[in-house]
């Protein structure tokens, strides 16, 4: 199935990523990926530096548009607001995202409105689809927060299937943000 496909291409893309929460997105249009990328805020210094916009800027540059046109992306991870907003202005048709942001973001660092809301309150219609390859998606962030338990302290974190830390290991990974 190519949704599946695009997805796991988007997850292997994550992995490339050096940030705290590792994130990838695919932007494909017309049965072809026209752009991939992951985030790198903290090597560029830049907090617009999200896998999704990323990806808008490539599949912009690759089109010769700012308009994207029926295309559907693929994101590891909720999109955020801010890239919840650029994907729709960009008139994706089609948001799927792995694990919701809700899952890791317990603390008030990030704007609290979700990709569907925002799709939601959109002047055109954009299709929003979550929890896409989920487990596979959350394997991705279990595998940083285990690498960083140690070093955070313990603070409630809702776990993604209560098997990935034990309570008392339970881990703030939005102060790694
Ligand atoms: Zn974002």
């Amino acid at each position: 199935m190519d949704n599946v496909k695009y997805m796991e291409k988007a997850i292997s893309l994550a992995k490339k990523s050096k940030e705290p929460i590792q994130c990838g997105a695919v932007i494909v249009k017309d049965g072809q990926i026209i752009a991939e990328a992951f985030n790198t805020q903290h090597d560029d210094y830049d907090v617009t530096a999200h896998a999704e916009m990323h990806a808008l800027r490539k599949a912009g540059k690759f089109l010769q548009q700012k308009n994207l046109g029926n295309a559907t992306v693929y994101c590891t991870c909720e999109p955020c607001s801010m890239c919840s907003s650029a994907l729709i202005y960009a008139r994706v048709n089609t948001i799927y995202y792995g694990m919701p942001i809700a899952n890791i973001d317990h603390d008030s660092k990030r704007i609290k409105i979700t990709v569907e809301d925002i799709a939601r309150r959109a002047p055109r219609h954009t299709k929003v689809i979550g929890k896409f390859l989920y487990d596979k998606c959350c394997e991705l962030y279990k595998e940083r927060l285990e690498k960083t338990a140690k070093l955070t302290q313990t603070k409630f974190w809702q776990p993604l299937s209560g098997k990935l830390l034990s309570r008392k290991k339970q881990t703030s990974v939005a102060s790694l943000l």
